[in-house]
């Protein structure tokens, strides 16, 4: 049953912090030094600044650059794939800075080494192995949020779509994304690959970069349970239910996963961009500002989370907070040339903690 059961904190947004080794991207090391060390053990995360003076940051998990795809799935994603098997809503989410590993960690193929599989991957195989039932389904839509406008990955000639409130259920709907049966894992790398390379086309048309949007796949699944497998959704408590002896009443259970690939949370220079490039930063200024307004409140335990400010956070309404298992996990690079942004994304991971 899910780790999450016994939860002192149900609410709070678990943070993860992954360092991603150093490439050839990253400038030299005699040059531009390492900034960040990891404490695996300790989950303690050393951050030096110019003068060489540190800081530590403790988060719910640090994982050195050595650390597997296997390993980042099984301990940050899934603990929310369990508890979305057991009918609950759940949000997996990359944040940081540009070329730090986020389309990596979650949205990795691993066509040529099956080892290199991100996390959108292993959570469908996870889920796909666990939906057997003749009753049971997964479907997916796959989105881009771009300027505060949802583009369906699947369909890109369906743009502008609505994000809309059930009134009754409070279950968040986007009508007009094209939503597709799951019947085998084959089926759904050729619809990431699809959405990728929509994705890619997008951004081409408009002159801007994939960096600039946010990602996000959404997994439906549809379960059939035997009621007294389960812990009690309807009375928000998650402890198991104490069924009569012997009667085994079998339901079936809605929930929804999210998969999140947010856009990169550079600052970008203002000076000198063209207009269009400024409403950019302001729009992802918008959302990820709003986000982080939202983990805060979590953290808070505050009754009020303000999820109506950016099409994000309504997005991600019914799928985090309250019964929903959020985890986020904080993309970082090693080299000190990024030190302001490394920190600005370690001082956002810390508001969830
Ligand atoms: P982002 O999506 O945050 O912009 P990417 O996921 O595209 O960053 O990663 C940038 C580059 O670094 C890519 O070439 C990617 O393959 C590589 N990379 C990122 N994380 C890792 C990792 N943990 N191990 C090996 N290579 C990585
Ligand atoms: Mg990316």
């Amino acid at each position: 049953s899910s780790p999450y059961v016994d939860d002192p904190e149900p609410g709070r947004v678990r943070v993860a912090v992954r360092l991603r080794p150093r490439n050839a991207e990253d400038l030299s090391e005699a040059d531009y030094p390492d900034c960040v060390e990891v404490q695996p053990e300790l989950k303690k995360l050393k951050l030096r600044k110019h003068n060489w003076s540190a800081e530590y940051y403790r988060f719910d998990e640090v994982f050195a650059a050595s650390a597997s795809q296997k390993r980042i799935y099984e301990v940050v994603a899934k603990p929310v794939v369990e508890s979305v098997l057991e009918g609950y809503n759940g949000t997996v989410m990359a944040y940081g800075q540009t070329g730090t590993g986020k389309t990596y960690t979650l949205g990795r193929l691993g066509k040529d080494d099956v080892s290199e599989r991100g996390i959108m991957v292993r959570a469908l195989e996870d889920i796909i192995a666990n939906t057997s039932h003749s009753s049971d389904s997964v479907e997916i839509s796959y989105l881009q949020l771009y300027m505060e406008s949802i583009q369906d990955l699947l369909a890109p000639e369906n743009t502008n779509i609505p994000i809309i409130e059930d009134a009754k259920s409070g279950e968040i709907l986007v009508p007009g994304a094209s939503v597709v049966k799951i019947q085998n894992l084959d089926q759904f790398l050729q619809l990431l690959q699809i959405g990728e390379s929509n994705r890619h086309a997008a951004n081409t048309k408009l002159n801007t970069e994939s960096s600039r949007s946010h990602a996000i796949l959404m997994v439906y699944v549809r379960r059939f349970i035997h009621e007294e497998e389960v812990s009690d959704i309807s009375s928000g408590k998650r402890d198991k239910k104490a069924g009569a002896p012997g009667l085994n009443v079998p339901t079936i259970r809605k929930s929804k996963l999210l998969i999140v690939d947010l856009a990169g949370s550079e600052r970008l220079d203002k000076s000198g961009s063209e207009g269009h490039m400024v409403e950019e930063a302001k729009f992802i200024n918008l959302s990820l500002t709003s986000l982080g307004k939202c983990i805060n409140a979590l953290a808070e335990n505050s009754p009020h989370i303000p999820t109506r400010d950016s099409k994000l956070t309504r997005l991600l309404r019914d799928s985090f907070g309250g019964s929903a298992r959020t985890s986020l996990i904080i993309t970082i690079g090693p080299s000190s040339q990024h030190h302001a942004e490394t920190s600005s994304t370690v001082m956002f991971g810390q508001r969830a903690m």
